[in-house]
């Protein structure tokens, strides 16, 4: 035993994954089973980007249903997880080197609630947010990630949500098409590295991905979380479990990882 609560990098998908019965959302209702039960959760989500940190320190939520399109019954999931504000001001205080400041009003992105949901759905247990930061290097995300690390003696389930690969321009909505080679590339690659305790691969995938040079990630926001945990399991020496492998919509790798389970 490290003493350390176990840690989640869940890749979330299109927002259907909140509802939809298929092989991701049974593993995560395996996962679930396994799951002892944190006093809280800290959720680094793609879908929460600021020009500084921000914490998100409301006592109670709405969701934030920020996704269009989409059939109307997922514009009408509930799941009142409450918030911690002592948490919020635990973490400003781990994270006082980038001045994060604290907000009441923000409620839970998809990327958070879409899967939480799935391992705690009584919403029983209390969720904090915290955004991406613009304006960082990749190291320096690296080093906010691992200044979380206290969190984890504190039975604070500390959970990154992105995906493993993410083009949205490449998706195919339209069924499940085969996944290209340059998603597939880029899976193997990040499953090794995260095998192997590579941090600079994740590092080096964030500055290509700035630099337009990803295509499995044209964009950081769903590569930053996976770097979070990354970091975060680097400074713990601790291997990755995969407690999901598999693809959807073509192109999207939903591989998930729990470490210290
Ligand atoms: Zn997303």
């Amino acid at each position: 035993m490290s003493g350390l609560f176990p840690m989640l990098f869940l890749s979330h998908g299109s927002p259907v994954n909140a509802v939809e019965e298929t092989e991701f959302s049974r593993a995560l209702g395996r996962l679930a089973a396994r799951l002892p039960r944190p006093k809280a959760i800290l959720c680094i989500s793609a879908h929460w980007t600021s020009p500084g940190p921000l914490l998100g320190s409301r006592t109670q939520g709405p969701l934030v249903y920020d996704f269009y399109g989409f059939p109307p019954e997922l514009y009408r999931i509930t799941w009142p997880a409450p918030g911690q504000p002592a948490l919020a001001e635990r973490a400003a205080g781990l994270l006082a080197a980038w001045s994060p400041r604290l907000d009441p009003g923000r409620g839970l992105d998809h990327g958070a609630w879409t899967v939480l949901m799935r391992l705690f759905p009584a919403a029983d247990v209390p969720v904090l947010q915290l955004s991406l930061a613009d304006g960082l290097s990749p190291q320096d995300h690296a080093r906010l990630a691992a200044a979380l690390a206290p969190l984890r003696k504190e039975d604070v389930l500390i959970a990154g949500s992105g995906n493993f690969t993410h083009n949205l321009a490449e998706v195919s909505w339209e069924g499940d098409a085969e996944p290209p080679s340059w998603a597939l590339d880029f899976d193997r690659a990040g499953q090794a590295a995260l095998e192997a305790g590579d941090l600079s691969f994740f590092i080096d995938a964030v500055s290509d991905s700035r630099a337009g040079r990803l295509r499995a990630h044209p964009t950081d926001d769903h590569l930053l979380p996976l770097l979070y945990t990354a970091a975060l399991a680097a400074a713990s020496g601790e291997g990755p479990e995969t407690v999901y492998e598999g693809w959807q919509n073509g192109s999207l790798s939903m591989r998930c990882h729990a470490w210290g389970l």
